[in-house]
Order: C-alpha cells, then structure tokens, then sequence
C-alpha cells in the first residue's frame, strides 16, 4: 500500500456523522465541517458539523440513559472501559497516522498520546469496582453516619484538539466509571480522533446514549443552550483560560459542577547544583513534547547565573538539530502548528522579546513552503517584562533568563497569574522540598520533564483551574456524597 493509500485508508475508517443516542446521524441541518492537515493546508475530509437542535438531542439522549447507566453493574462499565483500552492498544499504529494527519505531531509522539490516552480507561476501569463509601460513629455515640457516592448525572465535556485522544479519555475514563452519562465536543480541529474513539466504545459495548458526540464549528452556539440546561449536571472543559472563564460565568446558571483544565506558564527552574546534561534533556522534553503545543510545555527557562549561558548553548545546539516536517516522515521531531493564526502568535512572541534585547541563540523565524511550520528557537538575555515570558507561547520557542538566588528563582516562577505545572533540576534534597513547597502550581517535575501519568491527579490553581484528572482523584469529580443519618 503506498503512503497516500494507507493514509486515506485511516481516514476513511472513521465514521464522520454524529453519534446520539447509539446512532449515527448526519447534523439536523445537514452541514459539514472541513478537516485540514496542518502540514499541507490541504482538506483531508468533511464530518458532521451539529447545530443548537442537535446538541440538544445529544443532552436529551444523555438525560434519558442516565438512571439506567447509573444502574449498570460496576464491573461492566470497567469492563466497557478495558475492552476499549486493549482496542486502542491494538490500533495503536492506524490511530497515531490519524492524529497525526489532523493534529501536526510526529507519529512517534501520537502514539505515545495514544498509549498514555488508553492507560486512561485501564486506570478507570480498575476504579469503577473501588468507589466507597463510609460508615462512622458521630461524637455522641448515638448518631451513626453514613456515606454514599452516587454519580453527578449527564456531564458535558469539551476538549481542546492538542492532545484529541488523551484529553478525551481523561474524562470518559472517570465518567463511565462513576456512572455518568456524556454529550461530548471535541475540537474542530481534531474530530477525526474523537470520532475513532466513538466508535470504539461502542464496538466494546457502551449503551447508546451514554457518550454522544457533537462535532461543531460553531461551539459556543452548540453549547451555551446545553450549559444553561438544568438537565446537565456537570461540565468538565479542557481548554484556554480566556474560554474556561466564560463557561465557568455559564454554568453558575445552573450551579453545574465544574472542572476546569485550563492554560499554563511553566516555569522550569535549573540550579547550578544540577546535572546540566540531565537538565537539558528534561528542557527538550518539557519544551518540545508536541511541537510546544501542551499545557504543561516549560514556558520560561530561569537559570541560575553560573549556568545560564552554557545550558542555553546546549539547548540551542540539541533544539537546531531537531528536524522540522511533516509528522508523517522518518526522522521528523517537529510537527506542522495547528493553524497560520498560531503560528503568527508565536512569531508576534519572539519578535517582542528581539524588539526588547533577547538575541535569537536559533531559529527565531517561520520555516519556508506550506504548512504551519515553526523554526525551535533559544532566546537569550530575554527582558522580564517580554511578552514571551508572561503568555502562554504554544510553540517551539525557549526563552532563557538567569537568576541570582534560590527567592528570586521562586518569586520569578510565581510571577504569573497561571500555576499548572513547574520543572525544578537540582541536585541538593533540601532545595528541592523548599522550592517544590514554595511553587505555586498544581504539579511539579522534579529533575524530570515530564509529569502525565494516568495514576496522578493532574490540574492546575490559580487562572489555571480547578480540579483534578487521573489518579484516584480523577472519579471524584464524576460523583456525588450523599449523607445519611441515622440514630441508634
Ligand atoms: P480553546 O480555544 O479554549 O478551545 C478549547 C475547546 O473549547 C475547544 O473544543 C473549543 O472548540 C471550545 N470552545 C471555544 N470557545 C467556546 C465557547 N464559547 N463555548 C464552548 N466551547 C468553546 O483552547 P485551544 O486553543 O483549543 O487549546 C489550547 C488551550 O488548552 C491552551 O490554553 C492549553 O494550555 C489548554 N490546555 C489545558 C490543558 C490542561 O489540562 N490544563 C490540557 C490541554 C490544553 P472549537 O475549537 O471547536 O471552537
């Protein structure tokens, strides 16, 4: 089969209508919505774009399944969720081409968002058979107290199109177990995926009507009148901090609860105690892991002074030998950007801080020919107040500064309205347990780039949210305590 078969061959696996209530259905009006391959620009297919009236008929049928979901034996939605994790595991190769012809990144890396994307339902699967309650005896010996979890009901879930397969399972995964029924909306970008795992789940044996799935250009007209329903009861939302704010502001209508997985502005702090081949390998990592489209993605590089210069050197060295392309071909480690409008962002980024005194150590400019393409870049000598060190920058870009002391390493990294995640590389115990406690963020890589991992609770504080997803944390934002007393 020749390249351009094989990869039709996975596009055309994909069922492309919306899945409501176990059916597939074309939109209510009939529209359809252009899916494009970051690489060439090029159209790769069409898929149902829904309308208001067709996520209404995803909510009704969500609404209407849920008792009896909520019903269903424990140990079969684990079961549904384990059929599905060894189906994607066994796909892994076909859905990692797909990705990569929607969403840019190299294959290598979706299949690794494919394999960390199906540990979500093995993880959940395992705790659909673990949710407990308590029995206690109150304070005065007469009183007894006991607890129940119960699921929260028909969850609206929407995700953003970086990570199309994992940021979808991360929520279907704890939902299926807790016993909750979903309309889901994906990105336009990315449907393809969200799709396939559609699919999925319904060949493992997931009722209709417990995931229904809307593809839509038009998301805010699609899901404001759901978020406004008092027959949603949660909404679970992965995305930009600007959008999360707005939805946080439409679900009070309902008191809806709420989950939010929102943007980020890592900070990644090297000691001069640090290993500093180690601390580059997590820079590259942490940095370049999705073309530097990931929440987590190190933002900023805070180096210690005695350091700056050589690391930012190796960095510029190993990041201008990576090799730009399109996600398909051997040897690429640098994908297409999702779209031009990023891609003038991260440029609009880097010319701030040049206009402001950074020196371009590599890169620094748009890569010639089609697609959406960004050279890796290393700024130097990087001023505190350029753009670049306080935006989300989304793209392969690494700014460094330095910094004199262990306070001001700390008070640079909290200098931010966001606190996703940080990177500390130092090599003394008692820094490190003085700086991971001084972060304000929800997540920190110690002397690792990296921190998803399907058995921790991942999430943010401050602008980057609220909540919490994988590990046993993650089913707790599907369910419900109710508490019973009772006298003796
Ligand atoms: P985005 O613009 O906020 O979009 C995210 C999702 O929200 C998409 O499905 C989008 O749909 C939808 N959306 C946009 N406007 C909406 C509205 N008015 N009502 C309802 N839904 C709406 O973010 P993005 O650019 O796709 O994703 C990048 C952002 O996600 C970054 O900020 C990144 O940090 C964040 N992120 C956070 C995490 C985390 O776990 N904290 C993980 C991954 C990404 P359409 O695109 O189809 O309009």
């Amino acid at each position: 089969m020749t390249i351009a078969t094989q990869e039709q061959t996975v596009v055309d696996a994909v069922p492309k209508a919306l899945y409501i209530a176990g059916e597939w259905r074309d939109a209510a009006a009939g529209g359809t919505l252009t899916v494009e391959d970051p690489a060439t620009g090029e159209a790769l297919c069409e898929v149902a774009d829904a309308q208001p009236d067709d996520a209404k008929a995803a909510l009704a049928a969500a609404h209407e399944t849920q008792a009896s979901w909520a019903a269903a034996a424990p140990r079969d939605r684990g079961e549904v969720l384990r059929r599905a994790f060894e189906e994607l595991t066994e796909r892994a190769d076909e859905l990692a081409l797909l990705m990569t012809l929607e969403m840019g990144k190299p294959v290598a890396e979706s299949k690794a968002e494919i394999v960390y994307a199906a540990e979500f339902f093995r993880w959940f699967s395992e705790e659909a058979v673990r949710i407990e309650g308590r029995y206690s005896i109150s304070a005065n010996g007469q009183g007894r107290v006991l607890t129940m979890k119960q699921p929260v009901g028909p969850s609206l879930l929407i995700t953003p199109w970086n990570f199309p397969m994992a940021m979808g399972t991360r929520k279907i995964g704890p939902a299926v177990a807790a016993g909750c029924t979903m309309v889901w909306k994906p990105a336009k970008q990315t449907p393809l995926c969200a799709l396939a795992l559609a699919d999925i789940l319904e060949r493992a044996g997931l009722p209709g009507g417990v995931l229904n799935l809307i593809t839509s250009s038009s998301s805010g007209s699609v899901m404001e009148p759901l978020i406004r329903d008092p027959r949603a009861r949660k909404l679970s939302f992965t995305g930009s901090t600007e959008v999360g704010r707005m939805l946080i502001e439409q679900s009070a209508e309902q008191i809806l609860k709420v989950s939010m997985e929102l943007g980020g502005n890592a900070p990644f702090l090297i000691f001069e105690d640090a290993d500093l081949d180690a601390a580059v390998e997590g820079a590259l990592l942490a940095k370049m892991r999705n073309i530097g489209e990931a929440c987590t993605s190190a933002n900023r590089f805070h180096v210690a002074d005695a350091v700056a210069a050589p690391f930012a050197e190796k960095l510029a060295e190993r990041m201008g030998a990576l090799k730009v392309g399109r996600g398909t071909e051997d040897d690429v480690r640098v994908g297409p950007l999702i779209d031009e409008g990023a891609r003038e962002k991260v440029h609009e980024l880097v010319q701030d801080a040049l206009g402001k005194g950074a020196t371009a150590i590599v890169g620094g400019e748009a890569a010639n020919g089609r697609g959406y393409f960004y050279k890796p870049t290393v700024l130097g000598d990087v001023s505190p107040d350029a753009r670049v060190l306080k935006e989300e920058i989304f793209g392969p870009v690494a700014p460094v500064t330095s910094f004199e002391s262990e306070e001001d390493a700390i008070r640079a990294a909290n200098d931010t309205e966001y606190g996703l995640v940080a990177y500390v590389f130092t090599s003394n115990l008692e820094r490190a347990f003085r700086v991971v406690e001084g972060l304000e963020t929800g997540m920190v890589g110690l002397n690792q780039g990296m921190v998803s991992n399907a058995g921790a609770p991942f999430g943010g504080v401050k602008q980057s949210g609220f909540g919490r997803e994988g590990g046993h944390e993650g089913i707790e934002e599907y369910l419900e305590t109710k508490y019973v007393a009772m006298n003796l």
